[in-house]
């Protein structure tokens, strides 16, 4: 399963066993034992009456929908006209996005499929999420947040639910000098751009580097929502220099489960704005804006593209331990992000981007290693010519610069009516409306990469290689950073882990869209069962380099056994007490989210003791 920006990304992970003790144990929340619960679903005699819903239905001005499951017409027909319509549609992310009752991935092999919804709050501000949640609260009932729909875990969606969908929450303010509220005497003002819940990264960098001239950190796929990306700690292509999106949080508006809007930043409810920097969405109340750090932008960023196939096992090897050595001595550093992804038929694609530089420097720079390829023609062939580019930075998210000097990167929304500065990156096209057969993530730290361990790690990418495709993400791991960046970074929830790790390794499988109960786009289990056993297999190869393993939250496995430590680590503990503070009752559950080890897996039964 491919998953590209400008040039090419790719996506893997799988699941397994720890090497690590369950800190679930050892931080158990302190709060006394309560009673077992069961939150309403639609069938229960308790579910609200229509007269409650209406009144909730005016308290948000008219913005309580009934939610629509677009796939139901291809599950009754999926001949249909309507239904071909709709399956066309799911090819595109920001269709998709428009929908309350669909998510971006539409499920996962043993795990989750997509359901709607019962209603949903299409929220316009605070106010209307307040009474969102309040009457979540007070009706006893599932709640749930959606903001751009992309979680691989299924957490912004559920059946017998009430929805926040946050959506048309799009506004964007820039602000020349910020200070966060009550911080006037410790903070110096600063740029910042202030983006309402539902914004999408691609209006974002719209708004703050192709109108702006500035730059945000945010996520690479154009269609993530800002507010989800941050609450999971968040990285984007250029994140070894600029860091994490959770660290570039100044402050958030938020609504938390006793209905009050409250301000998170450094100076008030510092502790509540740290746990929604990476502690994960969905899980400490529902965010209605968020207020970021805008940076300088540099002047130019630049793509790196190549294939080479090696002849033999041997061959690919050598390479392996060639292309280890060169990041190690030239790469290594924060400049330079994205992936390189090496694969069962012994060959190693490389889509890196980089900035600070132009395309000439990035030649002189890859020299050794190309040459080094080139002295064995028998024995390596680029499957296509190199590609190596650099164009001004304030044109990577602008589509009219783009289509004419990359055609074909960007694609359009192709709806009628479309803003025409919608697109998403061509690569990550194959992710939209997936179904995942399996999906794992491992942070390599950078130790790995000492001369005397070069070897080790070579060998367990080969080795990891021939179960299943392995990514490394570069940009995903902050050794090799500015210090600024990683001190910003190891004051956010985000594990750890983050902070010495050269590369978050991925290693996923799916297929494109599929739904049960669709002919002709029924999930293949047998498939999905074999293919997640080998991207399980190619992550073990990993682990057994990796001392303490651990995991990106929101690119990890939905079955990960000890996802406190392997999501948090030392930084769990925490979050729990931020969560008894703030969601002490548990309104706000996501399948492993902080304080979710209380509910049944579904959210809908607290546990005896939770
Ligand atoms: C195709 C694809 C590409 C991706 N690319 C990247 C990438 O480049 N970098 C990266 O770091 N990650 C990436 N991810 C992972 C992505 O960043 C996370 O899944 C992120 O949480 C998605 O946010 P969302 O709003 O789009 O999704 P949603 O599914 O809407 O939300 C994700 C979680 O956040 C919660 N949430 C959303 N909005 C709010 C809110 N306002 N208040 C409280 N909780 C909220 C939801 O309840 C849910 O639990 C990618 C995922 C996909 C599917």
């Amino acid at each position: 399963m491919n998953r590209r920006t400008v040039l090419k990304h790719l996506a893997a992970i799988p699941l397994l066993p720890r090497l690590w003790p369950d800190l679930s144990t050892l931080a158990q929340n302190p709060l006394p034992s309560k009673p077992s619960l069961r939150r309403v679903r639609s069938s229960d005699p308790s579910w609200p009456s229509p007269a409650s819903w209406e009144k909730l239905k005016q308290k948000v001005g008219g913005q309580l929908i009934a939610v629509q499951f677009p796939l139901a017409a291809c599950q009754s027909a999926s001949d249909s006209a309507s239904c071909q319509d709709i399956l066309n549609n799911l090819k595109n992310p920001y269709y998709v996005g428009d929908q309350p009752g669909l998510t971006q991935t539409l499920g996962w092999a043993d795990a989750w499929v997509t359901k709607p919804s019962v209603y949903a709050v299409a929220a316009r501000d605070a106010n209307d999420i307040a009474a969102a949640v309040n009457f979540a609260r007070e009706n006893n009932l599932r709640l749930v947040v959606k903001g751009g729909g992309h979680s691989y875990q299924g957490t912004s969606n559920a059946p017998d639910s009430l929805l926040i969908w946050t959506r048309h929450m799009d506004d964007i303010t820039m602000h020349p000098a910020f200070v966060p509220q009550g911080c006037g005497a410790t903070h110096a003002p600063q740029p910042a751009v202030t983006l309402g819940a539902g914004v999408i990264w691609m209006h974002a960098y719209d708004a703050v580097t192709t109108k702006g001239g500035g730059y945000v950190q945010g996520g690479g796929c154009t269609t993530v929502g800002v507010a989800g990306l941050i609450q999971s700690g968040g990285f984007g292509s250029f994140s070894k220099h600029y860091g994490l999106a959770a660290a570039g949080l100044l402050e958030a508006e938020v609504v938390t489960a006793d209905g009050k809007i409250r301000i998170a930043n450094a100076c008030t409810n510092p502790d509540l704005f740290w746990a929604l920097k990476g502690g994960g969405g969905g899980s400490f109340g529902a965010v209605s804006k968020v207020t970021l750090r805008v940076r300088e932008l540099a002047t130019s960023f630049g793509a790196v593209v190549l294939n080479i196939k090696a002849a033999s096992d041997d061959a690919y090897r050598r390479l392996l331990r060639q292309f280890v050595s060169f990041y190690r001595e030239q790469l290594f550093n924060d400049h330079w992000g994205e992936q390189a992804h090496i694969k069962p038929d012994n060959s190693l694609s490389i889509n890196m981007l980089f900035h600070g530089m132009d395309s000439e420097q990035a030649t002189k720079l890859w020299k050794p290693f190309l040459d080094w390829v080139a002295q064995s023609p028998r024995v390596y062939t680029l499957k296509s010519p190199p590609i190596i580019v650099s164009g001004p930075a304030r044109h990577l998210w602008d589509v009219d610069y783009m289509k004419e000097h990359h055609p074909g990167s960007l694609v359009p929304d192709f709806r009628p009516g479309a803003r025409s500065s919608d697109a998403w990156w061509a690569g990550d096209g194959d992710q939209v409306a997936q179904f995942l057969y399996g999906y794992e993530s491992q942070w390599l730290p950078a130790s790995l990469l000492e001369s005397d361990s070069q070897e080790r790690l070579t060998n367990a990418l080969f080795a990891s290689s021939r179960h299943w495709q392995v990514g490394l993400h570069f940009n995903k791991g902050l050794a090799g950073a500015p210090a600024d960046a990683i001190d910003a970074a190891r004051d956010t929830a985000t594990n750890p882990a983050v902070l010495d790790a050269f590369a978050l390794a991925i290693i996923a499988a799916g297929e494109g869209h599929a739904y049960p109960g669709i002919r002709g786009h029924e999930p293949d289990v047998a498939a999905a069962r074999e293919q997640a056993a080998a991207v399980a297999q190619a992550m073990d190869e990993l682990r057994k380099i990796v001392p303490h393993a651990a995991s990106y939250v929101s690119e990890s496995n939905f079955f990960e056994p000890s996802w406190q430590q392997s999501f948090w680590g030392s930084n769990y503990a925490r979050l729990q007490t931020v969560k008894a503070k703030y969601d002490p009752e548990g309104l706000f559950f996501v399948h492993h989210g902080v304080g979710s080890e209380d509910w049944s897996d579904d959210g809908f039964t607290r546990l005896n003791g939770g």
